[in-house]
């Protein structure tokens, strides 16, 4: 049966202009130039996670890399964006966040993938949103301005986040930008989740729904 809150969001997402760009948007990844460049900045990258994981909260035993957000500001970065780029940058996108994320849990042992959320703010959040990548988005020689993915829409936008898959088949959600989990819970407002899309080539369990490879998930 269709819900109330069901349909609010399937006429919340249906009225964004992008959404049909933002479902078949491939998840980031970042470029490896196959030289030392690349090489010495990713090892680099992969000790400093290694030294920072002593005192970053564990949940379960996964040491989440909260510590990303100190380590870099959410904004504009340049892309694609490589990895000897990438550690000279102060701000890195939501993209670059997750591709992170998930190399740091990778090297702990852990099987995770990328995944792709659809999440709900208010106008305020998204014409500031807006502005910043407007002003602020690094200028790239050759690029046009519709080679600028809109991930910003009036009331929903496009985000990143890591998808952990747990031994038991069931998967835990991490938001890499701003260090918290995401519970599989149906709401509407500030923040909301309203759909996910996993990479995970299994199907996993989470909570009471099921996140089949490529699909998008509503809540
Ligand atoms: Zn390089």
């Amino acid at each position: 049966m269709i819900s109330v809150a069901d349909n609010l969001i399937r006429e919340l997402l249906d009225s964004e202009e992008f959404y049909n760009r933002w479902i078949e948007h491939p998840t980031s990844s970042i470029i490896h130039h196959d030289q030392e460049c690349c090489q010495h900045a990713r090892l680099w990258f992969l000790s400093y996670a290694r030294s920072m994981e002593g005192w970053s909260c564990s949940q379960f035993d996964l040491k989440a890399p909260v510590w990303l957000s100190q380590l870099f500001n959410w904004g504009p970065s340049i892309w694609p964006i490589s990895w000897c780029q990438l550690v000279k940058e102060k701000t890195l996108d939501c993209g670059v966040f997750a591709a992170l994320a998930q190399e740091i849990l990778k090297a702990q042992g852990h099987q995770v993938h990328s995944g792709q959320c659809l999440l709900v703010y208010n106008d305020t959040c998204t014409n500031h949103w807006k502005d910043l990548w407007r002003t602020k988005m690094p200028r790239k020689e050759g690029r046009r301005s519709g080679d600028v993915f809109h991930w910003i829409g009036d009331q929903v936008v496009y985000h990143e986040v890591c998808i952990i898959e747990l031994p038991d088949g069931s998967a835990k959600v991490y938001d890499s930008t701003f260090g918290g989990w995401y519970e599989p819970l149906e709401r509407i407002g500030f923040g909301a989740l309203l759909a996910i899309r996993s990479e995970c080539p299994r199907l996993l369990r989470w909570g009471d729904k099921f996140l089949s490879c490529g699909e998008w998930v509503d809540l």
